[in-house]
This record gives C-alpha cells, structure tokens and sequence, in this order.
C-alpha cells in the first residue's frame, strides 16, 4: 500500500493523503478501517458522508457537531472543513479528484470530492472560501491527489462547455478537460497564491498498477482519501 501525499501537510502534524488500489475496495468500511489500524488513526473519529457530486460542504467546528453527524444516518455532502481537532473525513474516489486544503497553523483542513460535476458546481472555489469563513488563518495551501488526468478525460461539448476556454483541450478532433487547471484557477480567484498549489500528474486512468480508475475499468471500486488531525 502506497500513502500519495503533501509533505508540507504531514509536516503541519495533518496525517492524510489518498491510499494505492493495493488496500482494497474502499467501498467496505472495513478496508478503510484496516488502513487506519496500520497508520494508528483511531476508527471511530473518522466521518463520511454521502457523495453526490455537488457542492455541499460539511462543517465540522467542535466535537458536537461530529458526534450529531455520528448519531444521524450519512449526509450527503462532497467536501469537509474541520477547525477542531480529533476527527478526520474521509472520502472515495475512482478518477475525481481528491482535494486537500489546510491553513497556516493547521487548525482549519479540508477534503473535497472533486468530480467534474463537483469542480464546475464551483467545489474548490467555495470550499476554499467557506475555510475562511471557518477561521482559516494566514495562507491557504492546496494539494490535489491521483486523478484522472487531462491526458485521459475526453470528454463532450456539453461537458468542455462548462469549464473555462483554459482549461479545456482540444487534440486531433477530441476534446480533453484539465481538472488540475480548472482546480488552480478557481483557488486562485478564491485568494490562494499559484504558489501555494501543487497538482501533481498523477493519473487514475493511466496507472493501473496503483489506482482504481472507472474509465478505464467500468467497475466499482473506490479509492481512499482522508485527512485527520490528532
Ligand atoms: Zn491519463
């Protein structure tokens, strides 16, 4: 099992990153459950909610409100914002992008869902605003995980036609969207500095010895992102 992940965020005390296909199915709670037992996270801090790919964020600001979330069935929801400690999100994915955003200080953190559907419904873009919102202090960092990569994402024009003219590419008669560069663009708008990004190439459709990838495979299983602050 490869951990894909921020250093600059391990180094703020966050543990997360997106987990390698070899842990299994992350549709079983189990197999996420297993991973935390090897990384010493403590299972039952860790929230989920329901993906829908939209643009619903959930809030987690003291212990109150992830014990509510705990007692109700799943939201739904496809991003997360913690300004406590003591809990972590979790999210699943097979090409969309997992989108990792903390503070300055660490004490605000984010996972977002990113899907096609998910970045063009403005998720970065208001995620990264909403930790403000939350107390975010200083600057805002971004780091987006294994995803389906431009190299891979044909796509429509009912599709191309909801990003920005730069992030869409067009090569021999097909047409490909860049999530990377729609994701940089919106988190800029949103106030983070360029330098403050990294998007690296890593492709979910392309590197099948790693990752899940539903383009490629057509089935369902799921890879695992998650951040969490002790
Ligand atoms: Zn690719």
């Amino acid at each position: 099992m490869n951990i894909y992940a921020d250093n600059r965020m391990l180094s703020e005390g966050l543990i997360g990153g997106t987990v390698s296909r070899h842990a299994g199915d992350m549709r079983q709670t189990a197999n996420q459950n297993e991973v935390f037992g090897k990384l010493g996270i403590p299972q039952d801090k860790m929230l989920r909610f329901h993906q829908i790919h939209s643009d619903k964020i959930i809030r987690i600001a003291s212990d109150a409100d992830a014990l509510s979330l705990l007692s109700r069935p799943a939201q739904d929801a496809d991003a997360w914002i913690f300004s406590c400690g003591g809990w972590g999100g979790v999210i699943q994915t097979a090409d969309c992008v997992p989108l990792f955003l903390w503070d300055e200080t660490a004490n605000v953190f984010a996972l977002a869902h990113c899907g096609w559907r998910g970045v063009a419904a403005q998720l970065p873009y208001k995620t990264a605003l909403a930790m403000k919102e939350a107390g975010a202090q200083g600057l805002i960092y971004a780091w987006a995980g294994p995803h389906i990569q431009s190299c891979c994402f044909e796509v429509q024009e009912d599709v191309a036609r909801q990003f920005s003219v730069c992030s869409v590419i067009h090569k021999e008669g097909k047409i490909f969207v860049d999530l990377n560069a729609e994701i940089s663009l919106q988190l800029q708008l949103a106030g983070l500095t360029a330098a403050n990004l990294k998007t690296p190439y890593y492709c979910t459709c392309g590197d099948s010895e790693n990752f899940f990838s539903w383009r490629r495979d057509h089935i369902r299983q799921n890879l695992l992102s998650f951040i969490y602050k002790p």
